[in-house]
């Protein structure tokens, strides 16, 4: 099986999304697909040996579509889709804008036409009358030459395939208007006793085919506006790398880069791959991959990443991560897949949009009926036919999928777009539309709350021997682990130039602590739980007083006895304080769940403001705490740092990483942070919630236009007010609507966070 993401051409409409989506679900071979028009790309997945992206691409052609298929979407690969879809749109818009002076035209021609028969201006000659009338059929020819094909070509699709879409709708209503005042003029002697042949609508044809090109030009000029983040994101990409091969120092291209190879950075230039500094030292600017505007110190042994900025210092480093491994091409990889990605709420516009098509054609031809059999008793046989025919071009022009079908993707598009350029990687749209529900934020004390990492702070010793001899034996052990705690001892011992003993045996001990031998006797290092376990005689009311503080108590003990207590301190993120007011703003209750000790955690909790505290759970119970929190109704979002809490994270209905190293995309997470700072978690909510609200907006706007559009054109007020929209109005609404959906969704970009 194959999934893969492929690029297509010749949409035009949302419904189109939904006809393709629907051709490939039915085809053989065929797994899975999602097509989406904000990104104007398709991602199935198929079984290779019954079918090829090629024979994809001639299922959906009679459709008007193709799929671009190519060998493989490099970067360069991508650049060249990128020119390709510019030129597209400059065509267009050559197109639309040669056309607008008929558009003029005929506008001035019709309100002279009007203002004329009601006096306000001088009516038309004789001569003047008869020059426009010959004039306004060339002009509608010219049209529907230049701007008519895509939707002639879906009226042709109508009756070979029996497909409509939008295109559809849009061809049968601008040319049901131009042969009926063909037929008008032609056939003028015949008709004149029945019709009024004055009353042609060429004009109608020309109006609206330019705003709706129009509209479509400035929608799709704005739709790409909505992706330019992953341009940004591109362009953060260095081209070449100077590496240090045998044959000495030679520039080539970044695609080229291997792993291994040494790397040499200048001044002022772009990282090209990611990888571990070997020689010189800098400050890195990675605020385009972390939001994080101070420049990072990078030392030897420490991590650079491509598409990060060197400032001053030269520097060599090893090339660890190359092509698509890199973090910035994994980034790229998460946001464009995000983007493509359905929210739910997109469920009901799309269910709409599937049948809106048909629908709209009967209501066009049921609105026409009714005009031919009630209306000529009371305004006569010529006048019913001529507005049955206004009726039947507006509903089909004024009735428009499109600002449903670009509502939610639009809106994701730039959300989840916005998101990465400030350090939010969004996993997909569902667990944005999530995060936006999130009534409870679960924080993990360590590392998200405090700063991870932990100072020793004060030794107790009940040994009879000198700390000296204490701190040895503790720090020895913890040489083993990978706790921030063993880090603080260890540290702390090296610091005191403490010598360490050679330790066997050694295990961790989940979420209690740690054991190992040395010298023959069996050591553990740990909480009270563990001292607990031991059943050692042990009051824990000594070290209330230092917990009470937030320090966090490590206690030495052999099988027998309590040998000393170490108390360390994790300072508190200053942020974090801001954060979790801000969250109480927000509406939203706070827990904080870590394995620590009681008195530390609330201590901790109150200092930062925290509601509520679940301490000394084990990292299995951190999952189950998450469940309790959900079995009360309560929507879960839960900040960890993604690698033990992994499964609380992703019990929780929004699991949120803080990341810190280069791991960008962290399984269990649906949003990762990066440059793990827990102020960017209440953007990453406010981002969430403004998006969703981008959402709600575009489709309360697109719903309601439809729901009053459709009556409005087909004449239902008519018969009250005399109300009978112009399908040049018609053309104008539908252009303007999508117009307004797109840009209400480019509007989130300017939105501060
Ligand atoms: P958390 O990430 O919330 O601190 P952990 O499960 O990692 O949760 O740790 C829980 C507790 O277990 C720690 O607060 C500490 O008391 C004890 N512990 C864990 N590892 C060690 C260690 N290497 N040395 C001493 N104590 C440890
Ligand atoms: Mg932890």
């Amino acid at each position: 099986m194959q999934t893969s993401t492929y690029k297509i051409k010749g949409m035009h409409c949302a419904s189109c999304a939904i006809s393709i989506e629907d051709t490939f679900k039915k085809t053989a071979g065929v797994v899975s697909a999602n097509v989406n028009y904000g990104t104007e790309a398709a991602k199935v997945s198929f079984d290779e040996s019954t079918i090829s992206p090629a024979d994809l691409s001639k299922k959906i052609e009679p459709l008007g579509y193709s799929l671009v298929v190519e060998e493989e979407q490099t970067m360069a690969g991508m650049d060249h889709a990128k020119m390709e879809s510019a030129d597209e749109l400059k065509v267009m818009g050559q197109k639309v804008f040669s056309m607008i002076p008929f558009a003029v035209m005929s506008i001035f021609i019709m309100t002279w036409d009007i203002l004329g028969s009601l006096r306000y201006v001088p009516k038309m000659s004789n001569t003047e009358a008869t020059f426009f009338h010959h004039l306004l059929p060339v002009m509608a020819t010219a049209t529907l030459a230049v701007l008519g094909r895509p939707y002639l070509l879906g009226i042709y699709r109508f009756i070979r395939y029996g497909k409509a879409n939008m295109d559809t709708l849009v061809g049968i209503g601008t040319s049901a208007a131009f042969l009926y005042s063909f037929a008008l003029g032609a056939f003028e002697n015949v008709l004149r006793p029945y019709l009024n042949v004055d009353q042609g609508y060429y004009d109608v044809t020309v109006v609206v085919l330019v705003f709706i090109a129009l509209g479509k030009y400035l929608e799709l000029r704005s739709k790409r506006k909505t992706g330019d983040a992953i341009e940004k994101l591109l362009n953060l990409q260095a081209k070449k790398a100077l590496v240090r091969r045998q044959d000495g120092e030679i520039e080539i291209p970044m695609e080229e880069v291997v792993h291994g190879d040494i790397v040499i950075v200048k001044p002022a230039e772009k990282i090209p791959v990611d990888g571990t500094i070997i020689e010189g030292s800098t400050y890195v600017d990675e605020s385009m991959i972390s939001g994080e505007p101070m420049p990072v110190k990078k030392n030897v042994g420490d991590s650079v990443v491509s598409g990060t900025i060197n400032t001053t210092g030269a520097f060599s480093f090893k090339a660890t991560k190359v092509g698509s491994e890199t973090m910035l091409a994994r980034i790229i990889a998460m946001v464009e897949d995000a983007q493509g990605s359905k929210a739910p709420i997109q469920a009901l516009a799309d269910k709409i949009s599937a049948v809106f098509v048909p629908v709209v054609l009967v209501l066009a031809v049921l609105a026409f009926g009714s005009w031919l059999l009630v209306a000529p008793q009371y305004i006569g046989f010529a006048k019913a036919l001529s507005a049955g025919l206004v009726s039947f071009v507006g509903i089909l022009v004024i009735a428009c999928p499109c600002a449903l079908g670009l509502a939610t993707p639009t809106a994701i598009i730039v959300g989840v777009g916005k998101g990465a350029r400030e350090g939010i990687l969004v996993k997909d749209a569902a667990t944005l539309e999530t995060l936006h529900k999130a009534n409870v934020v679960v924080l993990d004390k360590t590392g998200t709350i405090t700063k991870g990492k932990p100072e020793l702070a004060s030794v107790m010793n009940f040994s009879g021997q000198d700390d000296e001899e204490v701190l040895s034996v503790l720090a020895s052990l913890e040489k083993k682990s990978e706790h921030p705690i063993a880090h603080a001892i260890v540290t702390h011992a090296a610091e005191r130039k403490i010598a360490l003993k050679e330790v066997k045996d050694f295990q961790a001990i989940k979420g209690k602590g740690i054991e190992g031998t040395i010298e023959d006797v069996v050591y553990y290092a740990g909480n009270t739980k563990l001292i607990a376990d031991l059943r050692l005689a042990f009051d824990t009311a000594t070290l209330a007083e230092e917990t009470k503080r937030g320090k966090t108590p490590i206690i030495l003990a052999t099988k027998e006895k309590v040998v000393g207590v170490v108390m360390v301190a994790d300072a508190v993120k200053p942020e974090a304080i801001v954060a979790i007011a801000h969250l109480h703003k927000l509406g939203i209750k706070t827990v904080l769940l870590t394995g620590d000790d009681s008195n530390t955690a609330l201590a901790i909790a109150k200092e930062v403001g925290i509601d509520d505290v679940v301490a000394e759970v084990l990292p299995e119970d951190k999952l189950n705490k998450v469940k309790e929190l959900q079995a009360k109704g309560l929507v879960v979002a839960m900040a960890g740092d993604g690698v033990n809490d992994a499964p609380a994270l992703a019990q929780a209905n929004v699991g949120i990483a803080m990341a810190t190293g280069t791991d960008v995309a962290i399984e269990s997470a649906g949003i990762t942070l990066l440059h793990g700072d827990i102020a960017k978690l209440v953007k990453a909510i406010e981002l969430s919630r403004v998006t969703m609200r981008t959402i709600k907006q575009n489709l309360f706007w697109a719903f309601i236009y439809n729901i009053i559009g459709i009556p409005l054109a087909g004449g239902a007020f008519y018969p009250l007010f005399g109300w009978l929209l112009s399908p040049i109005f018609a053309g104008l609404a539908m252009a303007f609507s999508s117009v307004s959906v797109v840009s209400n969704s480019l509007r989130l970009k300017m939105i501060k966070l």
